[in-house]
C-alpha cells in the first residue's frame, strides 16, 4: 500500500523559567529521560533538549526545550533566552513562597516582552512535599486564570503531573489529525 502522507510536525521552542532550585532541570530530566536524580544540579547542565510528544489523537509536536544552567540569576540574560519562544513553563516550588512571587515576576516579564501568542503554563512543582506545602492549588489556579495561563502541579520526584505539563502545551500546537 502507498505510504500515508506525513504531515509536517510542528516544532515548538519551550523555555523554562523560575527561581533557581524550584526543579526546572529535574522536570526536564523526568520528562525526557524518565529519571529523577536528587543530586542533579550540576549534571543536568544540558541547556537544550529535543523531545517529541505524541498526543492521543495521533498528532505529534516536537519540543525544543531550553533549560537554564543557572543563568536564572542574571535577569539581563532572560530576553535572549526566551526570544522566539512559542511556549514557556514558569515553575515555582509549592513549599517556597519566594519562588511563587518570582513566578509572578516572570508572568509580567513575559506579558511585556514576549509575543502576544506565547503559550504559558504555570507549574507548581514538588507536590510530593505535602507536609511543607505553603502555596495551595487554589493560589496557583488563581494566578494562572488571572493571566490566561495553563496550570499544573507536578512532582519531578514521583513523576506526578509531569507529562500533563508537556501535553497541555503540545495540544495548543498540534495540527488536528486528519
Ligand atoms: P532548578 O535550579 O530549577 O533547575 O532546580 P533543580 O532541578 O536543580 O532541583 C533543585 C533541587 O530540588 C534538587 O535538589 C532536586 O533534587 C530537588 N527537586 C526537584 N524537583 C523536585 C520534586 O518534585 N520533589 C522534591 N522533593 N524535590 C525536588
Ligand atoms: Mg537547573
Amino acid at each position: 500500500p502507498a505510504p500515508e502522507p506525513q504531515p509536517t510536525i510542528p516544532r515548538v521552542k519551550l523555555v523554562l523559567l523560575g527561581d533557581s532550585g524550584v526543579g526546572k532541570s529535574c522536570l526536564v530530566l523526568r520528562y525526557v529521560r524518565r529519571q529523577f536524580d536528587p543530586q542533579s544540579q550540576v549534571t543536568v547542565g544540558a541547556a537544550f533538549m529535543s523531545h517529541s510528544v505524541h498526543l492521543p489523537d495521533g498528532s505529534t509536536v516536537k519540543f525544543e526545550i531550553w533549560d537554564t544552567a543557572g543563568q536564572e540569576r542574571y535577569a539581563s540574560l532572560a530576553p535572549l533566552y526566551y526570544r522566539g519562544a512559542a511556549a514557556a513553563a514558569i515553575v515555582y516550588d509549592i513549599t517556597n513562597p519566594d519562588s511563587f512571587q518570582k513566578a509572578k515576576h516572570w508572568v509580567g516579564e513575559l506579558k511585556k516582552n514576549a509575543g502576544d501568542n506565547i503559550v504559558i503554563v504555570l507549574v507548581g512543582n514538588k507536590s510530593d512535599l505535602v507536609e511543607n506545602r505553603v502555596i495551595s492549588i487554589e493560589d496557583g489556579e488563581e494566578l494562572a486564570s488571572q493571566h490566561s495561563m495553563l496550570f499544573a502541579e507536578t512532582s519531578a520526584k514521583t513523576a506526578a503531573g509531569v507529562s500533563t505539563v508537556f501535553e497541555l502545551i503540545a495540544q495548543k500546537f498540534a495540527s488536528p489529525a486528519a
